[in-house]
Protein backbone atom coordinates (compact mmCIF):
# COMPACT_ATOMS: atom_id res chain seq x y z
CA UNK A 1 0.00 0.00 0.00
CA UNK A 2 1.46 3.05 -1.26
CA UNK A 3 1.88 5.81 1.90
CA UNK A 4 1.92 8.79 -0.39
CA UNK A 5 -0.99 11.32 0.73
CA UNK A 6 -0.82 13.33 -2.38
CA UNK A 7 -4.47 12.89 -3.58
CA UNK A 8 -7.09 15.94 -3.08
CA UNK A 9 -9.47 13.94 -1.00
CA UNK A 10 -10.43 15.90 2.49
CA UNK A 11 -8.53 13.36 4.81
CA UNK A 12 -10.44 12.63 7.53
CA UNK A 13 -8.56 10.01 10.27
CA UNK A 14 -10.65 7.07 11.49
CA UNK A 15 -9.35 5.30 14.97
CA UNK A 16 -11.18 2.48 15.17
CA UNK A 17 -11.41 2.32 19.42
CA UNK A 18 -9.72 -0.66 20.72
CA UNK A 19 -10.14 -0.33 24.17
CA UNK A 20 -6.36 0.05 26.12
CA UNK A 21 -4.97 -0.94 22.70
CA UNK A 22 -5.31 -5.13 23.22
CA UNK A 23 -6.34 -6.41 20.06
CA UNK A 24 -5.95 -9.84 18.29
CA UNK A 25 -4.92 -10.77 15.30
CA UNK A 26 -8.27 -10.85 13.25
CA UNK A 27 -9.02 -7.66 14.07
CA UNK A 28 -5.30 -6.25 12.91
CA UNK A 29 -6.17 -8.20 9.38
CA UNK A 30 -10.38 -6.57 9.53
CA UNK A 31 -8.32 -2.88 9.90
CA UNK A 32 -5.41 -3.84 7.54
CA UNK A 33 -8.33 -4.88 4.96
CA UNK A 34 -10.32 -2.37 4.99
CA UNK A 35 -7.25 0.38 5.51
CA UNK A 36 -6.27 -1.57 1.55
CA UNK A 37 -10.03 -1.45 0.34
CA UNK A 38 -10.06 2.51 0.25
CA UNK A 39 -6.62 3.35 0.20
CA UNK A 40 -6.03 4.53 3.44
CA UNK A 41 -2.84 4.93 5.05
CA UNK A 42 -1.98 3.15 8.58
CA UNK A 43 -0.52 5.21 11.73
CA UNK A 44 0.28 3.29 14.91
CA UNK A 45 -0.44 6.33 17.48
CA UNK A 46 0.06 5.07 21.04
CA UNK A 47 -2.44 2.79 21.94
CA UNK A 48 -4.56 3.43 18.60
CA UNK A 49 -4.42 2.36 15.00
CA UNK A 50 -5.34 5.13 12.56
CA UNK A 51 -6.69 5.11 9.44
CA UNK A 52 -5.46 8.42 7.59
CA UNK A 53 -6.12 9.27 3.55
CA UNK A 54 -9.87 8.74 4.06
CA UNK A 55 -12.84 10.89 3.04
CA UNK A 56 -15.49 11.22 5.46
CA UNK A 57 -18.12 8.76 3.62
CA UNK A 58 -15.79 5.74 3.17
CA UNK A 59 -14.16 6.59 6.45
CA UNK A 60 -18.28 5.83 8.15
CA UNK A 61 -18.49 2.82 5.55
CA UNK A 62 -15.29 1.69 7.66
CA UNK A 63 -16.67 1.83 11.21
CA UNK A 64 -19.83 0.38 10.35
CA UNK A 65 -17.89 -2.90 8.45
CA UNK A 66 -15.59 -2.83 11.25
CA UNK A 67 -18.27 -2.74 14.07
CA UNK A 68 -16.89 -0.62 16.28
CA UNK A 69 -17.06 2.98 17.20
CA UNK A 70 -13.99 5.61 16.84
CA UNK A 71 -11.93 7.34 19.28
CA UNK A 72 -13.19 10.75 20.36
CA UNK A 73 -10.83 13.79 18.71
CA UNK A 74 -13.40 15.81 20.70
CA UNK A 75 -11.50 18.16 22.64
CA UNK A 76 -13.19 18.16 25.65
CA UNK A 77 -14.01 14.41 26.46
CA UNK A 78 -12.57 11.76 28.31
CA UNK A 79 -10.15 9.57 26.23
CA UNK A 80 -9.42 6.48 25.64
CA UNK A 81 -7.96 5.02 28.96
CA UNK A 82 -4.52 4.02 28.34
CA UNK A 83 -2.55 0.93 30.37
CA UNK A 84 0.97 -0.83 30.65
CA UNK A 85 0.77 -4.42 29.70
CA UNK A 86 0.43 -5.34 33.08
CA UNK A 87 -0.78 -8.52 34.58
CA UNK A 88 -1.31 -11.37 33.11
CA UNK A 89 2.01 -10.04 30.83
CA UNK A 90 4.28 -8.53 33.49
CA UNK A 91 5.55 -10.26 36.65
CA UNK A 92 6.08 -6.74 38.11
CA UNK A 93 2.54 -6.06 38.40
CA UNK A 94 1.64 -5.43 41.56
CA UNK A 95 -2.57 -4.46 40.43
CA UNK A 96 -4.65 -5.43 38.19
CA UNK A 97 -4.65 -2.35 35.82
CA UNK A 98 -5.85 -4.42 32.76
CA UNK A 99 -9.65 -5.30 34.30
CA UNK A 100 -9.48 -1.94 35.92
CA UNK A 101 -8.81 -0.52 32.59
CA UNK A 102 -10.96 -1.93 30.71
CA UNK A 103 -13.69 -0.90 33.37
CA UNK A 104 -12.95 2.64 33.62
CA UNK A 105 -12.94 2.67 29.61
CA UNK A 106 -16.39 1.16 29.50
CA UNK A 107 -17.82 3.77 31.88
CA UNK A 108 -16.00 6.80 31.35
CA UNK A 109 -14.59 7.37 27.84
CA UNK A 110 -16.20 9.93 26.17
CA UNK A 111 -17.94 11.27 28.77
CA UNK A 112 -17.97 15.57 28.46
CA UNK A 113 -15.71 17.14 31.02
CA UNK A 114 -14.47 21.17 30.83
CA UNK A 115 -11.42 20.14 29.31
CA UNK A 116 -9.93 16.41 27.47
CA UNK A 117 -8.95 14.39 30.43
CA UNK A 118 -6.17 11.66 29.79
CA UNK A 119 -6.20 8.59 32.24
CA UNK A 120 -3.55 6.28 32.57
CA UNK A 121 -2.85 3.31 34.62
CA UNK A 122 0.43 1.24 35.38
CA UNK A 123 0.32 -2.05 37.40
CA UNK A 124 3.44 -1.01 39.71
CA UNK A 125 5.45 2.29 40.46
CA UNK A 126 7.24 1.64 37.17
CA UNK A 127 4.99 3.42 35.82
CA UNK A 128 5.32 2.15 31.86
CA UNK A 129 2.29 4.11 31.25
CA UNK A 130 3.45 7.39 31.62
CA UNK A 131 0.83 8.47 34.33
CA UNK A 132 2.36 11.33 35.96
CA UNK A 133 1.59 13.14 32.62
CA UNK A 134 -1.83 12.04 32.39
CA UNK A 135 -4.77 14.63 33.70
CA UNK A 136 -5.56 11.53 35.94
CA UNK A 137 -3.06 8.69 36.73
CA UNK A 138 -2.66 5.57 38.72
CA UNK A 139 -0.03 3.15 39.87
CA UNK A 140 -0.56 0.34 41.84
CA UNK A 141 1.08 -0.95 44.72
CA UNK A 142 0.97 -3.78 47.53
CA UNK A 143 -1.85 -1.90 49.40
CA UNK A 144 -4.05 -0.74 46.36
CA UNK A 145 -3.26 2.34 43.99
CA UNK A 146 -1.96 5.23 44.42
CA UNK A 147 -3.56 8.53 42.14
CA UNK A 148 -2.07 11.31 40.61
CA UNK A 149 -3.82 14.12 39.40
CA UNK A 150 -2.61 17.51 37.50
CA UNK A 151 -0.33 16.07 34.94
CA UNK A 152 -0.06 16.29 30.98
CA UNK A 153 2.11 16.93 28.13
CA UNK A 154 1.99 19.42 25.04
CA UNK A 155 2.89 23.19 25.00
CA UNK A 156 2.12 23.64 29.03
CA UNK A 157 3.72 19.81 29.72
CA UNK A 158 3.53 19.49 33.86
CA UNK A 159 4.34 16.55 35.94
CA UNK A 160 0.99 15.58 37.88
CA UNK A 161 0.62 15.79 41.93
CA UNK A 162 0.12 12.75 44.36
CA UNK A 163 -3.36 12.98 45.75
CA UNK A 164 -4.34 10.00 47.14
CA UNK A 165 -2.75 6.17 47.93
CA UNK A 166 -3.85 3.32 48.93
CA UNK A 167 -6.60 2.98 47.45
CA UNK A 168 -8.24 -0.20 46.59
CA UNK A 169 -9.42 -1.44 43.30
CA UNK A 170 -12.67 -1.38 44.05
CA UNK A 171 -12.94 1.92 45.19
CA UNK A 172 -11.13 4.21 42.21
CA UNK A 173 -14.39 3.87 39.86
CA UNK A 174 -16.11 5.97 42.45
CA UNK A 175 -13.46 8.13 42.85
CA UNK A 176 -12.94 9.04 39.49
CA UNK A 177 -16.44 9.97 39.17
CA UNK A 178 -16.43 11.88 42.27
CA UNK A 179 -13.60 14.20 40.94
CA UNK A 180 -14.73 14.15 36.90
CA UNK A 181 -18.53 15.32 39.03
CA UNK A 182 -16.92 18.05 40.69
CA UNK A 183 -14.53 18.97 38.26
CA UNK A 184 -17.51 19.57 35.82
CA UNK A 185 -19.50 21.55 37.91
CA UNK A 186 -16.55 24.02 39.07
CA UNK A 187 -14.17 23.78 36.30
CA UNK A 188 -13.72 26.32 33.80
CA UNK A 189 -14.01 25.78 29.92
CA UNK A 190 -10.84 24.60 28.31
CA UNK A 191 -9.67 24.69 31.66
CA UNK A 192 -7.26 21.05 32.11
CA UNK A 193 -7.76 19.75 35.47
CA UNK A 194 -4.46 20.23 36.87
CA UNK A 195 -4.88 23.95 35.68
CA UNK A 196 -8.17 23.76 37.62
CA UNK A 197 -6.45 22.38 41.15
CA UNK A 198 -4.08 25.13 40.88
CA UNK A 199 -6.65 27.66 40.37
CA UNK A 200 -8.75 26.85 43.63
CA UNK A 201 -5.87 25.65 45.60
CA UNK A 202 -4.96 22.14 45.67
CA UNK A 203 -5.54 21.73 49.69
CA UNK A 204 -9.41 22.84 48.44
CA UNK A 205 -9.18 20.33 45.65
CA UNK A 206 -8.45 17.32 47.81
CA UNK A 207 -10.21 18.42 50.29
CA UNK A 208 -13.49 18.29 47.75
CA UNK A 209 -12.57 15.17 45.91
CA UNK A 210 -10.56 12.51 48.21
CA UNK A 211 -12.00 10.78 51.14
CA UNK A 212 -9.49 11.42 53.86
CA UNK A 213 -8.15 7.78 54.44
CA UNK A 214 -6.67 8.24 51.09
CA UNK A 215 -4.93 11.47 51.40
CA UNK A 216 -1.10 11.56 51.43
S1 LIG B 1 4.27 -0.47 35.02
FE1 LIG B 1 5.02 -2.23 36.15
S2 LIG B 1 3.44 -3.79 35.79
FE2 LIG B 1 3.21 -2.27 34.19
S3 LIG B 1 4.44 -3.00 32.46
FE3 LIG B 1 5.70 -1.58 33.66
S4 LIG B 1 6.86 -2.89 35.03
FE4 LIG B 1 5.11 -4.10 34.31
Amino acid sequence: MSTSLTNNRVNLPITPHIPLGFTTPAQLRTIADAAEKYNGVLKIVGNSITILNINKADGEKILTELGVKPESFIAKSVRPISTCPGKPHCPRALQDSTTLGLLLDRKLFGQDVPAKIRIGISGCPNCCAEVFVKDIGLFGTAFGYTVIIGGNTGRRAQIGQIAADKVPAENILPLIEKILEYYREQGQDKERIGQFAARIGWDSFIAAVIPEAYRK
